[in-house]
């Protein structure tokens, strides 16, 4: 071939001077394959209702006759609303002063890294767990600290407290309901884990409630009382189904949001997202109307996953993690064979078990057939 796409083709990314971390790393990659049935990624898999909709176009409208100026800077009727909300599901009055906002919870958690991380600074988290907290530690230059679990995934507290009092980090990670197992951590453990942070050297501790509005427990909003260090990450990717959105936020001391704006691009959140997220807030109740749905089928997918002779962790999420695939790689043959089906699920590489999100109904019963199938041909 002529030209020079293949001699751009023949530069890889390790013959760039890039930061030496870097090198040989793989980024964040879900598949997005085109398949009939895609559980791989938690999203809400009911699109946005038609009122919501209308009423997303009507506040567009308005925010497009002013795109000429730049937007709130702030974002302080979107964090006022987001306050109300948090406030009215979360048992704790949360106000303006404690809410931030940005492009996605990722963008929170880079924030808060690039505030209270960057280098010379170690993160903790304990995994498995979202595979993103490790990936940002990495890109704001945060050393990274892998903390175990106990076998049934289910934070081991005095192992933790171990870790933490020994590599004494700046950022403590705590996923709950945890991705991609499911389970909630209980709130002692959280305070337990708090209380060893402090200890060791005053850090922050980051709670990531991507998925509370599934749980069959409540916020740990009410535990912000009193603990400065204390920040609760959450999102509209999940609960809301508008993970095309990108709106993600945190609870915290108003210090913490004080904080958070040194590192901040000036108007981050564009207002076409603003006016959007305020759409959705305004349908709050409609959209947790689905999410009762989503738990309903959710206890329906790990009841029947049982019944069908597979493990799974008990979840408080939207997904479930279910398995055991024996052997080297036996979970992602069994991967592709239920791709093969038309379904796809998510590896995320922990060894023997896959994760499946809730879907509709209809998509859970396509699952649910393949692996039915699955477990046939495994046992025959
Ligand atoms: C999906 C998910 C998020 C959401 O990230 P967004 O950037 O808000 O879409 C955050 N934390 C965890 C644990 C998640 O699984």
């Amino acid at each position: 071939m002529e030209g020079s796409g293949e001699q751009v083709s023949d530069v890889k990314i390790d013959d760039l001077p890039i930061r030496d971390e870097l090198r040989g790393k793989s980024p964040y990659g879900a598949p997005q394959l085109d398949v009939p049935v895609r559980l791989n990624t938690n999203e809400n898999p009911y699109p946005l209702p038609e009122p919501l909709v209308e009423r997303i176009t009507e506040r567009v409208r308005e925010a497009a006759r002013n795109l000429n100026r730049y937007p709130d800077r702030d974002a302080v009727e979107l964090r006022t609303e987001l306050a109300k909300y948090l406030t009215k599901t979360g048992k704790y009055l949360v106000g303006v002063e404690n809410v931030w906002a940005a492009n996605g919870s990722n963008e929170v958690i880079q924030q808060l890294l690039q505030t209270f991380g960057g280098p010379g600074r170690t993160a903790i988290g304990f995994e498995p767990s979202y595979s993103m907290h490790g990936l940002i530690a990495r890109g704001t230059g945060t050393g990274w600290i892998s903390g175990p679990r106990n076998d049934d995934f289910t934070i081991d507290v005095a192992a933790a407290e171990k870790a933490i009092a020994e590599h004494r980090p700046e950022v403590v990670f705590i996923t709950t309901p945890n991705n991609p197992t499911g389970n909630a951590v209980p709130p002692e453990t959280v305070l337990a884990l708090y209380e060893a942070a402090q200890a060791a050297k005053p850090s922050m501790v980051v709670v990531d409630e991507a998925y509370i509005e599934f749980s069959h427990g409540d916020s740990l909003l009410p535990l912000l009382e009193g603990r400065p260090n204390l920040v609760i990450s959450r999102t509209m990717s999940k609960a809301f189904g508008a993970a095309g959105l990108r709106l993600g936020y945190l609870a915290a001391h108003p210090a913490v949001v004080d904080a958070v704006q040194l590192v901040r691009l000036p108007y981050h959140l564009s207002a076409v997202t603003q006016a959007t997220a305020l759409a959705a807030l305004e349908h709050t109740d409609t959209l947790l109307k689905y999410v009762e749905q989503l738990k309903a089928e959710r206890d329906r997918l790990v009841a029947e996953l049982r019944a069908i002779g597979y493990d799974v962790v008990e979840s408080d999420a939207n997904f479930v993690q279910f398995g055991r695939f024996e052997g080297d790689g036996g979970a992602h043959a069994a991967w592709q064979k239920i791709l093969d089906r038309g379904v796809l699920v998510r590896d995320n590489g922990v060894p023997g078990w896959l994760r499946v999100s809730a879907g509709t109904p209809e998509e859970n019963d396509a699952f649910l057939d393949a692996v039915r199938e699955l477990k046939k041909e495994q046992s025959a």
